[in-house]
C-alpha cells in the first residue's frame, strides 16, 4: 500500500451550506461495514473472543502468526457468513478460497491479514431500507466477506491518543483473528439531498438484521460493528444523471454510532462541495470522523485498494458449502425485521411515528419482552420510548444496556395500573431499581413508596390546603370546577407526590360542591 502523509486540516475546512451542495452535486455513497461475529472462538484458531479481557490473554501460535502455526477455518463462522448472505440476497459462492492480503501493520502479527478477495462468500444482493417519510431505498449489495479482524494498538504519552506524539505503543492482540464480515455496498446514486439519512437508515437496518439473525451483538460502541463511508460528489445534470462520471471519493474510517454515519456523511457532503466550487480538487484520502467536533480530518493519502498485495491462502482448504447446507440455512432465516416491524406495530395498534419512534430507540425487542412479561403495549412502549429512553441519552447508553429488565418494566407498569403507585412515584421507584434495589415491588417496600390513598390522610392536607387558598375554594364553590387544579397539586406537593391524585380530586370536589 503506497502511502503518503498529509497535514491534518481542522476545523477552518471551508464549508459549502448543505442545501447549496445538494443542490449543485449529486452525493454518491459507498457504505462498507465491518461486522465482528460473535463465535465462541476465532477465525482460525481456539482462541476465545471475550471483549474485554486483560490483554494478551486470548492468544496462541495460530492467531499471533507463529511460525508453522496452522489455520484451520471456523465452521460456525461459515455458517453465520452464509446466513448474513442469504438474508441480503446475495449468491453465496458454491467454491471459494481465501487470500492473503499483504500489509504491514503493528497490530497485525501475521504481517498479512487472512481475508476474501476475487472468491468473496457471498455477493450481489440488496437491503430495502425503510426512510423516514415511509418510502423506501433499495442498496445495492456488492458482496460479503469473511476475513478475521486486527489486533489493537494504544498509544501512550500523547495528548492525542495517536501514534504521532505518543511514548510508546502497546498492542494487544486478543481482538486478532476474531471472524469479521465484510458487507460492501455498490455504488449508491440517486439518494440526492436523503444521502446522509440513507447512510444511517442502511446502518440502521443492517444491524437490525445482524441482531435478528443473532450473528454478532453489533455495539457500535464496542467496536462489533463499525461504519466506513465513501462519499463522492458528481456535477448535477439535468437530463441524464447516471452517465455523469462518479467524483473522487473520501473514505471516513470506523464511524462508530448511527448518527455519527449521518453527521460525518452530511459533513462529507458539505466539505467535498465547499472544495469544488473553489474549484480545488477532491483528493482520494482516508478521513478520521471526530465525534466531539463533528468534523473530519484527513488520514493518509490512498492511491488505491489494488495496492495490497493479495494471493491465494495456501494454508486453508477452499471454503465449498455444500449447496443442501445453504438451502437448509435459507429457510431457518428469521422473519426480515422490517416485516415483523409491520406485524408487531398491527398487534399492538401503534401510529406509524410510535413504532418508528420504538424502532429507533432500539426498543422493539424490549418493548416485545415487556408485553411478554404482562405489561399493555401501551404501558410497555409509554416506559421505554419515554423515560428510560430519556435516562438512557442522558447517560449516552443504549437501551438495552440500561440495567432494567423487561420483567421489572412490566412489574413497574402493573403497579401503576393497579393504583398502589402512580407516575410521579413510578419515577423514583425506576431511581431504585436502575440503581441495584431491587425489583420494583422490592424498591415500594424498602423506600415506603406507595400511594396515600387513605381517605383520613388525604382529608387533613385537604383541609389545609383549602385554608391555605381560601380564594380557589370560593370559586370551587361557586361552581368553578376546574380551579379544583390547584387544590389537588397543593396536597399533591405536601404529600410529595405520593397520593392518589384521583381520590384527591374526588375528595376535594365532595368537599366544596
Ligand atoms: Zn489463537
Amino acid at each position: 500500500m503506497t502511502t503518503t502523509s498529509a497535514t491534518s486540516s481542522s476545523s477552518d475546512e471551508l464549508l459549502l451550506p448543505y442545501d447549496e451542495a445538494v443542490q449543485r452535486f449529486d452525493p454518491v455513497l459507498g457504505l462498507e461495514v465491518h461486522v465482528e461475529l460473535s463465535t465462541a472462538t476465532k477465525m482460525f484458531c481456539g482462541c476465545g473472543t471475550a471483549f474485554g479481557a486483560e490483554p494478551n490473554t486470548q492468544v496462541c501460535p495460530v492467531c499471533l502468526g507463529l511460525p508453522g502455526a496452522l489455520p484451520v477455518v471456523n465452521e460456525a463462522a461459515v455458517e453465520s457468513a452464509i446466513r448474513i448472505g442469504l438474508a441480503l440476497h446475495c449468491d453465496i459462492t458454491p467454491w471459494g478460497r481465501f487470500a492473503r492480503k499483504n500489509y504491514f501493520y503493528p497490530d497485525m502479527p501475521k504481517n498479512f491479514q487472512t481475508s476474501q478477495y476475487d472468491e468473496p462468500i457471498a455477493t450481489n444482493g440488496y437491503l430495502d431500507v425503510e426512510l423516514d417519510d415511509g418510502t423506501t431505498y433499495r442498496v445495492a449489495i456488492e458482496r460479503a466477506h469473511m476475513e478475521e479482524d486486527t489486533g489493537k494498538s494504544l498509544h501512550v504519552g500523547g495528548s492525542t491518543g495517536r501514534i504521532h506524539g505518543a511514548e510508546y505503543s502497546l498492542v494487544d492482540y486478543n481482538r486478532a483473528g476474531i471472524p469479521l464480515i465484510e458487507i460492501v455496498t455498490k455504488p449508491l446514486t440517486g439518494a440526492g439531498e436523503r444521502a446522509p439519512e440513507v447512510a444511517r437508515a442502511y446502518v440502521a437496518t443492517l444491524r437490525d438484521l445482524l441482531r435478528a439473525l443473532g450473528v454478532s451483538d453489533v455495539r457500535m460502541e464496542q467496536g462489533s460493528l463499525r461504519c466506513d463511508a465513501n462519499v463522492s460528489l458528481r456535477e448535477r445534470r439535468d437530463d441524464d444523471q447516471d452517465a455523469v462520471p462518479l467524483g473522487t471519493r473520501t473514505e471516513t474510517k470506523n464511524v462508530n454510532s448511527l448518527r455519527s454515519v449521518e453527521r460525518a456523511v452530511r459533513y462529507e457532503i458539505c466539505r467535498q462541495g465547499a472544495r469544488l466550487v473553489a474549484g480545488d480538487v477532491i483528493v482520494q484520502e482516508t478521513r478520521h470522523w471526530h465525534e466531539d467536533s463533528g468534523l473530519t480530518t484527513s488520514g493518509r493519502v490512498k492511491s488505491d485498494a489494488e495496492d495490497y498485495r493479495y494471493f491465494p491462502e495456501p494454508d486453508l482448504v477452499p471454503v465449498a458449502p455444500d449447496a443442501a447446507w445453504v438451502e437448509h440455512l435459507r429457510t431457518t432465516l428469521p422473519e426480515p425485521p422490517a416485516q415483523r416491524r409491520r406485524r408487531l406495530q398491527q398487534d399492538w395498534g401503534f401510529t406509524d411515528l410510535e413504532m418508528r419512534d420504538l424502532v429507533n430507540a432500539g426498543a422493539t425487542e424490549l418493548v416485545e419482552d415487556t408485553v411478554a412479561a404482562g405489561a399493555s403495549p401501551a404501558a410497555a412502549r409509554k416506559w421505554w420510548s419515554g423515560e428510560l429512553a430519556r435516562r438512557a441519552n442522558a447517560e449516552g447508553q443504549e437501551l438495552a444496556s440500561l440495567p432494567v429488565t423487561a420483567e421489572q418494566v412490566a412489574q413497574l407498569a402493573g403497579l401503576v395500573e393497579s393504583g398502589r403507585i402512580n407516575d410521579t412515584i413510578a419515577r423514583q421507584v425506576l431511581d431504585g431499581v436502575l440503581a441495584g434495589e431491587g425489583s420494583p415491588e422490592e424498591v415500594v417496600t424498602a423506600r415506603g413508596l406507595e400511594v396515600v390513598s387513605d381517605d383520613g390522610a388525604l382529608g387533613a392536607a385537604i383541609d389545609r390546603a383549602i385554608e391555605a387558598n381560601p380564594d380557589v375554594a370560593e370559586k370551587i364553590r361557586g361552581g368553578k370546577v376546574a380551579a379544583a387544579g390547584a387544590l389537588i397539586g397543593a396536597v399533591m406537593k405536601e404529600m410529595r407526590g405520593q397520593a392518589d391524585a384521583g381520590r384527591v380530586r374526588e375528595l376535594v370536589l365532595e368537599r366544596l360542591t
